[in-house]
C-alpha cells in the first residue's frame, strides 16, 4: 500500500495536524491502492499562512526567474511522464495509453500555451496619460476534480505561478495521487518555500475552509455545479474572487450535409475518458432526413468502442472513477429506459465478461426528447442521447435548451450555416467539423457551466488584479 499521508506545506512534506486516513480506490480493481490524509482547519491554516508569507517576495521576483522555474518544472514533468501516467491510471482509471498521452499531454500543452501567451502579455501599459498595471491577485486556493487531473492543475497553477501568485492546491480526494506527484515535481524544480502548497482533503473540510478563508484572495474551482454554488456561497462573506469551471451538457448539431465521419466522431468523443469530460458532446441532435441512418451509425460506433483493463495498452476506455459514479450512471440509464427513450446500444450492467471494476457499457439512446432526464442531466459516463430536429431554428432552440453552456458542436459542410448557427449557440465554446481549438483559446462556459476562462492570455488575466495609476505617464 502506497503511503501518501503527508501534505506539502512551506517547502516541506509534513504530517497532518491530526491523523485522518482515507484509502484511494483503483476503480479498475475496486481495491485500495494508496492511503492519504484528509486535512482539517489547522492544515488549511498552515498552508494559507505559508502562501501568504511567500507572496510578497514571489510577486517581486523577476518574471524571467519565474519563467525559468516553470520551464524547469516542464523538464521534470517530461522526465517523470511514466510516474504521472501511473498515478492517474491508478487513481481515476484512465487506461495507460490515455493516461500517458491525452491526460499527461494536457499538462504540457497548457504550460506551453501559457508561456507563448506570456510573450505578448502586457503587465504594464499606457492608456492615455494613465498607466495600467496587471498585478498578481495574491494567495489562490485551487480546488480540482478527478476527471482530467493534470489538465486542471496546470490550467490553474501555471498561470498563477507565472503572474506571481502563491497558492494552496486541494485536489480531488478521489484522485489525489497525481497532484502528490505534481507537488514532488514542484519541490524538485526548486520553487521558493510557500509559493506552492498542497493539502489533501474533502469538499466539506479543506475545500470549504479555503473558500471561506479570510487570507485567501481567490478561489479557482473546477468541478460540479453543485460544489461551485457551495463555494460561491462560502466565499461570499470575504468577497474573494471566485472563478468557476463547471459542468456541461454539450449539443452536437449534425446537419444532413455533415461529413461522413461526423456521427462516428461524435460517439467516440462522447465516450472518450469513459464519458467523464465536462465538454463532452452528450446530446447528439440530427437533422430528421438523416436521423435514421445516424442512429444506425451511432449504434455501430458505440458497439465498436472497446472497454478494457487500465493496465493494457490500446485505445479502449476504462472504468468510471468510483462506485458512486457507477451507480449514478446506472440509475440514469434506468431512468432513460423508464422514460421511454429507445436503447440502441449498451445499457445496464457491466460489459460482457467483466465482473469487477466500475466499467460501464458504451450506451446510446435514440428518440430522446427535451423533457427526459437524460436530455437535461449531466450523466458523466459513456452515454449518448440522440434527438432529431426539422429546421435550423429548431436545432438552435434545442441546443440552447439547457442550464449549461460549455461547449457545443456543429457538423455541416455549409460554411455560412456553420457560422450562423455558431453565433446563436449560448456557450463559451463552439467546435465545428471536428476541428479542435488552438492552444491558448479560452476554456469556459456560460450559465451554470461557470464564469471563468482558462488557458493562454485569458488564463493569465484571471489571476491578476488591474491597477490604474494616474500622473506617472509611461515614457
Ligand atoms: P465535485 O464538484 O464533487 O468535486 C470537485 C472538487 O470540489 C473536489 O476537489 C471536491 O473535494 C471539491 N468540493 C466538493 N464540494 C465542495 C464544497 N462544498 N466546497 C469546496 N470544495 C468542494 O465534482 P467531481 O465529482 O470531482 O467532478 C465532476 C464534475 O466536475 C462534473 O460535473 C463535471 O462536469 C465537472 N467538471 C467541469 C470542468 C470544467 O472545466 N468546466 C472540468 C472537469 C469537471
Amino acid at each position: 500500500m502506497i503511503d501518501k499521508r503527508k501534505f506539502y506545506i512551506n517547502g516541506q512534506w509534513v504530517e497532518p495536524v491530526e491523523a485522518n486516513d482515507l484509502h484511494v480506490i483503483d476503480p479498475a480493481t475496486e481495491e485500495h491502492c494508496a492511503v492519504i490524509s484528509i486535512g482539517d482547519q489547522a492544515d488549511t491554516d498552515a498552508a494559507v499562512a505559508a502562501a501568504r508569507a511567500a507572496f510578497p517576495a514571489w510577486a517581486d521576483t523577476p518574471l524571467e526567474e519565474r519563467v525559468a522555474l516553470v520551464k524547469k518544472l516542464r523538464e521534470i514533468y517530461v522526465a517523470r511522464r511514466a510516474d504521472m501516467a501511473e498515478a492517474m491510471r491508478a487513481e481515476m482509471g484512465a487506461p495507460l495509453d490515455l493516461a500517458s498521452n491525452n491526460q499527461w499531454g494536457a499538462g504540457v500543452w497548457h504550460l506551453d500555451g501559457f508561456l507563448e501567451a506570456l510573450e505578448s502579455f502586457e503587465f504594464e501599459y499606457a492608456m492615455g496619460e494613465d498607466r495600467m498595471r496587471k498585478e498578481p491577485i495574491g494567495v489562490c486556493g485551487m480546488i480540482t476534480p478527478w476527471n482530467w487531473p493534470m489538465n486542471q492543475v496546470f490550467l490553474k497553477a501555471i498561470p498563477a505561478l507565472l503572474v506571481g501568485c502563491t497558492m494552496v492546491l486541494k485536489p480531488s480526494e478521489i484522485a489525489p495521487l497525481s497532484s502528490i506527484v505534481f507537488a514532488e515535481m514542484m519541490d524538485e524544480a526548486g520553487f521558493p518555500a510557500g509559493v506552492f502548497n498542497m493539502v489533501n482533503g474533502d469538499g466539506v473540510g479543506v475545500g470549504s475552509q479555503l473558500s471561506a478563508h479570510p487570507d485567501v484572495d481567490m478561489i479557482s474551482f473546477t468541478g460540479s455545479t453543485r460544489a461551485g454554488i457551495a463555494i460561491s456561497k462560502a466565499a461570499a462573506d470575504t468577497l474573494k474572487r471566485v472563478s468557476l469551471e463547471l459542468g456541461g451538457k454539450g449539443a452536437n448539431v449534425i446537419f444532413a450535409d455533415a461529413d461522413e465521419k461526423a456521427v462516428k466522431r461524435g460517439v467516440i468523443h462522447c465516450m472518450q475518458n469513459s464519458g467523464q469530460s465536462c465538454n463532452a458532446p452528450t446530446r447528439m441532435m440530427v437533422e430528421s432526413s438523416f436521423y435514421a441512418a445516424a442512429v444506425d451509425q451511432a449504434k455501430a460506433a458505440a458497439e465498436a468502442v472497446q472497454v478494457g483493463p487500465t493496465t493494457e495498452a490500446g485505445r479502449h476506455i476504462g472504468p468510471v472513477v468510483s462506485e458512486l459514479q457507477f451507480n449514478k450512471i446506472q440509475s440514469l440509464i434506468e431512468t432513460g429506459i423508464k422514460e421511454g427513450a429507445t436503447l440502441v446500444a449498451g445499457g445496464l450492467g457491466r460489459p460482457e465478461r467483466v465482473n469487477k471494476g466500475y466499467y460501464v457499457r458504451p450506451t446510446v439512446f435514440a428518440d430522446v426528447t427535451p423533457e427526459m432526464t437524460i436530455y437535461r442531466e449531466e450523466i458523466f459516463g459513456p452515454v449518448l442521447a440522440m434527438s432529431s430536429f426539422d429546421s435550423e431554428a429548431q436545432a438552435v432552440q434545442m441546443a440552447n435548451d439547457t442550464v449549461y453552456g460549455l461547449t457545443n458542436y456543429i457538423q455541416t459542410q455549409d460554411d455560412d450555416k456553420r457560422l450562423r448557427v455558431a453565433r446563436q449557440l449560448r456557450s463559451g465554446m463552439v467546435e465545428t467539423n471536428g476541428v479542435g481549438r488552438v492552444n491558448g483559446s479560452p476554456f469556459g462556459g456560460y450559465g451554470q457551466s461557470g464564469n471563468g476562462r482558462e488557458g493562454g492570455g485569458w488564463g493569465l488575466e484571471e489571476f491578476c488584479e488591474t491597477k490604474a495609476i494616474s500622473g506617472v505617464p509611461m515614457g
